[in-house]
Order: structure tokens, then C-alpha cells, then sequence
């Protein structure tokens, strides 16, 4: 079975096919510049050249389009024919409380992945955009919807609820949800995997740390919390992103500095996180590049690590312990300063970490001493192959 995944954001569009019978992936793709000047879709197949297409693309369906036409070239492509898809796994990013497993995409998920909009505004409408134009070219395969909120629909009342008026949440569903579910679920599973135990008996710190951040708590198999909240801002200092202030910054920012919604909204997400400390790049590696003569950007990367660091107790305390820490994303699975920095200093939670086993970059790898009480793993995340594996269950079970 072959399963086209499609993760849809407002202006770009990442794809990959993936074949199910042997999990290999077959084709990867990225869309940039939908609807601007300059449209151009890059696909890389192994052992071929890149491919590359500057082609007019003014909305999705057109990008969607060229996708199709990418995977079946006679050159480039991967496939003959369209008919060769079986299924489309779309990546959603907020599925509300309704979701907490992927779905089969019918009227309703359609009118649930609607209601959530207000929920993420800059996520579900490219989300909806990318459905839609994948139902008209291809009106006879299944799709299946896959959201990021789904595996932390388990996280009990005491994490999601916020001390605020209960009729915020009863009538405007303000909550925590978390995000990154897709990915922690991931490595959550394979950590088990790799330790040998069920996942039913284990408590997991999963980091997954990008450009967007969050860190969850795994308990039982379960997400018990997960540190970014109503919307992916909440939780670490990030890239661009705050995470978590005081919130009465905000309205002095309004009064005091007479900023509007939609300034605020711009400072806090996008000229924040590790760029605004440092005043150099959201990028960790420039950072890293020019922490040393650099006394800001050493700030900024001390203070990410400092927080990780923070969430890290925190869900110690949370579970009663912990048995295993992941790093998984850009970050987490590229840098070693990074990792070495958060576990400093978590020798008395048991944690024994290996300075020369950590010498890794993008693959499993296990960066503890062979004495240590918790095991620390590396493990790259892929996100596509469990949009993919869903759909594949959701898809079988039609028959
Ligand atoms: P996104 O949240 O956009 O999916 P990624 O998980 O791809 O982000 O992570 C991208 C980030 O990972 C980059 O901004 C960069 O800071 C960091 N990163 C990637 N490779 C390295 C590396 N070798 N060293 C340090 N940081 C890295």
C-alpha cells in the first residue's frame, strides 16, 4: 500500500509518499511560495537528482497538482499512475477535545476541523485549504486526518485546566491542548522499544526541540501534560516564540507602549524566543557558532537550556519519577551542546549522562553510561511515517 502524506501550511506544503509494505519513502517534497511569486517544488527520490519545478502555483490545488505530477514523471517520479495512492494522510494540527485518534475525513471531521479554526488560526485554515484540494483531484481515495492534539487528549483535568473562569473553557474551549503529539507518540514508542519494557510500565520525558519546542510528560504509555498549552506559544522560550511570561507583560505592552493585538501578537511570536535575548538569529547553530564571543547569544541558548531543564523536574515531580529522557527534532537531534547542557546537573534524578556517546548527530543513539538509572536516547522523529501508519489502519479497516 502506497500512502501520500500532505502536511499544508499557509504558503508551503511538505509531502512524502511512503510505501507501507516495506515503511520506505519512496518520494519527499517540499511546495514553497504557494500563491507568491517565485513558486518552486523541490522532490528528492534516492539515487536521482533533485527534482525542480518553478511553475505559477496560485493556491493549493495547483501545488497539489504538480505534486501528482512530480511523483508519476517518467523521469523523476516514483510511481505510473495516481492509482497506485491507496490513501492520503493529511498532518491536522488542532483536532479540539473531539479527536483524540485520527479519523477517516467525512463531512464531519470537515465541520470539527472548522470549529477548530478559532482554535488555530494560522494552522487549520492551510490545513482545510490542502483537504480540500486533495478531495478534488483525487474525489475517490480516502483521507485520513491525523492531529497533533490527539495524544494529549489523555492528559487529566489538573494539567489542561487553567486557573481562569471555568465558563472560559465550557464556552470557548480555552484549555491546555499541547501540540507535537504525532512526534512524542513516535519516539515515545520506540524509546520503550529500545528498553525493552511495555510502554504501559515506563514514565518518558519526550524533548522535542525545533524550531517550536514542547516536552512531554509520558506516563503509562499516556501524555499526562505537555508544556505548550492553548496554542503552540506557551511553554519554553523557542526560535522566535516566548513560551511562557508573565502575562501582564502583555497588557503593559498595550497600555504602556500602546502596542496593538496584532503588534503584540507579532512581538510575541515571531521577534521572541532565542532571537529576541540574543538580537542574532532564531537559528541554535548560529547561535552556538558565536556563543563564545557573544555574551547575548550565550544568554539566549542558556536560557532555553535552563528551561528544559525546569520542565524536565517539573514532570519528574509530575510522575513520581522518570525512567527515560528523549531529544528528538532539529535540535534535538543535531546538537550535542544542547544535550549535554539540559543534562547537567540530573545526576541526583539518576540520570548519568556520556559525553563521548553523545558525539551523535540524526540517528538513535544512547547518550547515558551503562550504570545509569535513566536512560537518555537520541531518536529522530518521523513525523510522516505515523500519518502514514494511521491511515493505513484506518484505511485497512474500511475494507
Ligand atoms: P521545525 O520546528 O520547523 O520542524 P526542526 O525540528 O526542523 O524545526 O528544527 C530546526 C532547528 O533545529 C533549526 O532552527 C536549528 O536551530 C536546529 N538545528 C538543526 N540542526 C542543528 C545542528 N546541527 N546544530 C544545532 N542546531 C541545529
Amino acid at each position: 500500500m502506497k500512502i501520500l502524506v500532505i502536511n499544508c501550511g499557509s504558503s508551503s506544503l511538505k509531502y512524502q509518499l511512503i510505501d507501507m509494505n516495506r515503511e520506505y519513502s519512496l518520494a519527499q517534497g517540499l511546495v514553497e511560495r504557494i500563491g507568491m511569486e517565485g513558486s518552486i517544488l523541490t522532490q528528492k527520490v534516492e539515487g536521482k537528482e533533485k527534482y525542480i519545478i518553478k511553475e505559477v502555483m496560485n493556491n493549493h490545488k495547483q501545488a497539489i497538482k504538480l505534486v501528482l505530477e512530480a511523483l508519476i514523471d517518467k523521469t523523476n517520479g516514483v510511481i505510473s499512475d495516481m492509482s497506485e495512492i491507496t490513501a492520503v494522510g493529511h498532518r491536522v494540527v488542532h483536532g479540539g477535545e473531539k479527536y483524540s485518534k485520527s479519523a477517516l475525513i467525512d463531512e464531519n471531521v470537515m465541520e470539527a476541523i472548522q470549529h477548530c479554526v478559532k482554535l488555530a488560526p494560522l494552522h487549520n485554515p492551510p490545513n482545510i485549504t490542502g483537504i480540500n484540494a486533495c478531495k478534488e483531484l483525487m474525489p475517490n481515495i480516502p483521507m485520513v486526518a491525523v492531529f497533533d492534539t490527539a495524544f494529549h487528549q489523555t492528559m487529566p483535568k489538573i494539567a489542561y485546566i487553567y486557573p481562569l473562569p471555568y465558563e472560559l473553557y465550557t464556552k470557548y474551549d480555552i484549555r491546555k491542548y499541547g501540540f507535537h503529539g504525532t512526534s512524542h507518540k513516535y519516539v515515545s514508542a520506540i524509546a520503550a522499544e529500545k528498553m525493552g519494557k511495555d510502554i504501559k510500565d515506563i514514565k518518558i520525558i519526550s524533548c522535542h526541540l525545533g524550531n517550536g519546542s514542547s516536552i512531554t510528560a509520558i506516563k503509562n504509555g499516556k501524555s499526562i501534560e505537555n508544556s505548550m498549552g492553548f496554542t503552540p506559544l506557551e511553554g519554553i522560550a523557542m526560535g522566535t516564540r516566548a513560551g511562557s511570561i508573565d502575562p501582564a507583560i502583555i497588557t503593559f505592552l498595550q497600555s504602556e507602549l500602546k502596542l496593538s493585538i496584532e503588534e503584540v501578537n507579532d512581538l510575541i511570536n515571531k521577534k521572541s524566543g532565542v532571537l529576541g535575548i540574543s538580537g542574532v538569529s532564531s537559528d541554535f547553530r548560529d547561535l552556538e557558532a558565536v556563543a563564545n564571543e557573544n555574551e547575548r547569544a550565550k544568554l539566549a541558548l542558556d536560557i532555553f537550556y535552563y528551561k528544559v531543564k525546569k520542565f524536565i523536574g517539573s514532570y519528574v515531580a509530575a510522575m513520581g519519577g522518570v525512567d527515560c529522557i528523549i531529544f528528538t527534532a532539529g535540535l534535538g537531534e543535531n546538537s550535542p551542546l544542547t544535550r549535554e547542557a539540559i543534562c547537567q546537573g540530573l545526576e541526583y534524578l539518576g540520570v548519568n549522562f556520556d559525553k563521548q556517546k553523545n558525539k551523535v548527530r540524526g540517528k538513535f543513539a544512547e547518550i547515558n553510561t551503562s550504570d545509569s538509572k535513566v536512560k537518555v536516547y537520541v531518536i529522530p522523529t518521523n513525523e510522516e511515517l505515523m500519518i502514514a501508519r494511521d491511515t493505513e489502519i484506518i484505511v485497512k479497516s474500511l475494507k
